[in-house]
């Protein structure tokens, strides 16, 4: 049975009546969730650090309620398929297992015939949605991101591509000496339609120092996101966690986030991305934490809801990395979308992660149901397409 504004009338009156009994940091954050006002950063360390148990339960309730406020009680999803055109990478980042190097047998580039077919493949699926990324290949120049994204188009010209991280729009910048803007203008021109708001990870440079010291600094990160905003192509904002960060390092990198969305409103959504520590060289040597608990997973995921509550609206939790019972467990603690349907995501799965590669509409929404939510098939950016009803 559907969740209705009933049982949210019960949750803000319970909230109300068992605050007074909790720490007022705790409280301070209900009252907040319950006006739709956004927590603000020791409130959010103190949520990722020192909620007690019987204080998460309620927290968890108290982001259920700011996202009820925020996005009603409908759940969303994409329909999409992933494209990793190649594997082959020079930055060598410590948390990743999908790269290669440019010496590797087992390097790849998609020729672009390959694209049309896997485009062909998806449209049978009826995705509304393209996702290209790949390593940060040398032997790959603005021509053949060119003539991926209009081989893309010409399948498929409907369907919105979504693609080419700030770090990849970087390596084009370096390749040919033209500024972020003049690239992502012919990359836009191409047929790309919004990019991701990936290889942020954490933004801290001593943490990136760490993880991916080949990768752009925080500033360059910024800088190209923007840029990007400011020319009307949308991205989404990322956080990969469960690594070598401290909460501290968390509530910087949402307060960075905070800030260009106040100025831009260009995310469309703020995506937790757990680390998937298992084949990664960074966990084998002993230099990270294996991933999140699935504790930190709900903790980060209320934070995320009320941090950004009147800010960002959507909050999206990857069942790729998290696994489907947990995704969907965080449907109750203040995330409102699932994503997309994949067909293949080979990043995570190089990393170990062991979900499937391809969640149905069918499974999302038995998903969704389960939890009293209401799922709907949405665009990448938040269309919606269809309310699946009872
Ligand atoms: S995360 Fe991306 S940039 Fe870093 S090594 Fe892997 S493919 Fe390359």
């Amino acid at each position: 049975m559907h969740v209705r504004r009933e049982h949210y009338d019960e949750i803000a009156k319970f909230l109300d009546s068992v605050s007074r009994h909790v720490d007022s940091g705790v409280a301070s954050c209900i009252e907040k969730s319950l006006s739709g006002k956004p927590i603000d950063d020791a409130e959010c360390l103190l949520i990722l650090k020192e909620s007690r148990p019987l204080e998460l339960r309620m927290l968890e309730l108290a982001a259920d309620y700011a996202c009820w406020l925020n996005c009603d009680n409908i759940v969303t999803f994409v329909s999409n398929r992933n494209i990793n055109f190649t594997n082959i990478c020079v930055l060598k980042c410590r948390f990743c297992a999908f790269s290669v190097p440019p010496s590797s047998p087992r390097g790849y580039v998609l020729p672009i015939s390959s694209v049309r077919e896997k485009v062909r493949e998806a449209l049978s699926f009826g995705v509304t949605e393209i996702c290209v990324q790949g390593g940060i290949n040398p032997s790959l120049d603005l021509d053949y991101y060119v003539k991926m994204l209009r081989a893309i188009k010409e399948e498929a010209p409907h369907v919105h591509v979504h693609g080419l991280s700030p770090q990849e729009i970087h390596y084009i910048s370096m390749k040919t000496g033209l500024s972020y803007r003049e690239v992502l203008s012919i990359l836009r021109e191409a047929g790309l339609d919004s990019i991701p708001g990936t290889a942020a990870e954490i933004l801290d440079d001593d943490v990136r120092r760490n993880l991916c010291p080949g990768k752009i600094g925080v500033q360059t990160w910024i800088e190209i996101i923007k840029t990007a905003h400011s020319m009307g192509i949308r991205s989404s904002a990322t956080i990969m966690y469960g690594h070598v960060e401290r909460p501290e390092h968390v509530v910087r990198h949402f307060r960075i986030i905070r800030d260009i969305q106040r100025e831009t409103r260009g995310f469309t959504e703020f995506v937790l991305l757990p680390f998937v520590h298992y084949r990664t060289n960074m966990y084998r040597y002993g230099d990270s934490r294996p991933g999140s608990t699935g504790m930190y997973d709900i903790k980060i995921c209320i934070a995320a809801r009320l941090y950004f509550s009147g800010i960002i609206r959507n909050i999206q939790v990857s069942w790729v990395k998290l696994g489907r019972k947990l995704a969907q467990y965080l449907l109750t603690c203040g995330a409102n979308d699932l994503g997309g349907t994949l067909i293949e995501e080979n990043i995570s799965h190089a990393a170990g992660a062991s979900e499937t590669t391809l969640l149905t509409r069918r499974d999302i929404v038995e998903l969704v149901r389960d939890t009293g939510k209401v799922p709907a098939e949405r665009t990448t950016l938040y269309k919606i397409v269809r309310v699946y009803g009872r």
